[in-house]
């Protein structure tokens, strides 16, 4: 394995990639092929990451906000519909369900794991119905890299005829351990009926890394396929008997078979693809999944220790016993009043002392479009959870001296 190239952390910033010379080698040879875009690298990046997640199938495209817009879009999801969304998550889980032209019953949170769970997902359907929409889908939000109670949702989803679209952009090698399984995220719930896709993000400061890239994975053969065709503009190579050629004459060549140059559409698409160069960086991150999901627990452990002065000013993440996490972040739990702190004068202090910090999230619902939309909604989990979380830095090439750096600086930052 190459060494990882040196990298300057005087600065700490709350996450960053880790890049070392094979992914550079990796991308450097597409460069030198024949591919830049729909070649090998793509192909073999979808084959290792189905397999690494444990679905049929999956679809590289080019983020995860498109993951998301493909998915809804292949679950049929339009003007009139709504999809359930906790606020605690980033904007576009929501803006991709609004772009499908679906409306958004935002779901509240637990104020401590900042997780949706069944009684915040059915008083999010209660609103929903009471306000006219046919809600199709449940999207869940595997926030900083634990799972929301999927056995629960499942079986709500199921249960209401929803589908589900697991929104994994935090999660890439976490696995749901409930009724003591183990079930990688990404491997779906083939059990609701009505659809079940999982979503993952590969921007910089995810577990892995392409620059810009995402995929969708699912297992119902014909759910994916349409995935895959509206991510490329909703083109097929093959003739669909019964729906009427394109072009009758061009369709299929003397013996019958499709013609090699000919295509067809039955609904518009998307160019959502990823390159071969980016899907080269992906790949090649992927067969690190495992080191960095290693090294961003010893540092979670690590915190734990660092953080258990602090407390209860500050408390590390609230654990969930269902799943063995893929930890995305370290969203530390602070009391700010207590403190007699603001957030941001503690922020500042930290960035004073070569600690980047950052808030996840702003609770969707607050942003403007969404009240302006919705009016004010009342979702105090959401609102419990913002106030007090502050995103500590997490990144495999943080040595072990930086937690404790981190814990010291916030010490004084509170103090
Ligand atoms: C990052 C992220 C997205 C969007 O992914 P991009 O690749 O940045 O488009 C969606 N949902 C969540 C929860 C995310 O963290």
């Amino acid at each position: 394995m190459a060494d990882p190239l040196p990298v300057d952390l005087a600065f700490l910033p709350y996450g960053r990639q880790s890049v070392e010379e094979d992914d550079i080698a990796a991308v450097a040879a597409v460069l030198r092929g024949d591919w830049l875009t729909q070649g090998p690298a793509v192909a073999g990046f979808e084959r290792a990451l189905a397999a690494r997640v444990g679905a049929a199938e999956a679809v590289a495209c080019a983020n995860g906000t498109a993951a998301l817009r493909l998915a809804y879009a292949a679950l049929g999801i339009g003007p009139g519909d709504a999809v359930v969304v906790p606020s605690n998550t980033f904007l576009a889980t929501a803006s991709a369900a609004r772009h499908a032209g679906a409306e958004v019953a935002f779901a509240d949170v637990d104020p401590d794991s900042g997780l949706m769970g069944v009684a915040e997902a059915e008083a999010a359907i209660a609103r929903a119905a009471k306000a006219g929409w046919r809600v199709r889908a449940l999207a869940p939000v595997h926030y900083a890299g634990q799972t929301a109670p999927m056995d629960g949702l499942a079986g709500l989803a199921q249960a209401e005829g929803l589908a589900l679209v697991e929104d994994a952009c935090h999660a890439v090698g976490t696995v749901d351990v409930s009724g003591g399984g183990e079930t990688p995220v990404g491997a779906g719930r083939p059990e609701v009926e009505a659809g079940s896709l999982t979503v993952f993000s590969f921007h910089p400061v995810k577990t892995i890394a392409a620059g810009e890239g995402g995929a969708v994975t699912g297992s119902d053969p014909s759910l994916m396929a349409r995935v895959r065709r509206l991510c490329n503009h909703g083109m097929m190579r093959e003739p669909q008997e019964g729906e009427g050629f394109a072009d009758p004459e061009a369709a299929l060549d003397a013996e019958g078979k499709a013609n090699p140059w000919y295509y067809e559409m039955a609904e518009p698409g998307f160019n959502h693809r990823l390159s071969d160069i980016h899907a080269a960086l992906v790949l090649s991150q992927l067969g690190r999944l495992d080191r960095f999901v290693d090294r961003r627990a010893r540092l979670m452990a690590l915190y734990a220790e660092r953080l258990a002065p602090l407390a209860p000013l500050v408390r590390p993440p609230a654990l969930v016993p269902w799943c063995r996490p893929a930890w995305h972040l370290c969203a530390a739990r602070i009391d700010f009043d207590a403190a007699g702190r603001s957030r941001s004068a503690v922020m500042a202090a930290l960035r004073a002392l070569g600690v980047g910090t950052q808030v996840h999230y702003i609770p969707v619902h607050r942003q403007p479009y969404w009240r302006r939309r919705y009016g004010d909604l009342a979702l105090p989990g959401a609102m419990a959870h913002y106030a007090h979380t502050l995103s500590l830095p997490l990144f495999p090439a943080m040595a072990d001296g930086d937690v404790d750096r981190v814990a010291a600086a916030l010490e004084r930052a509170l103090s």
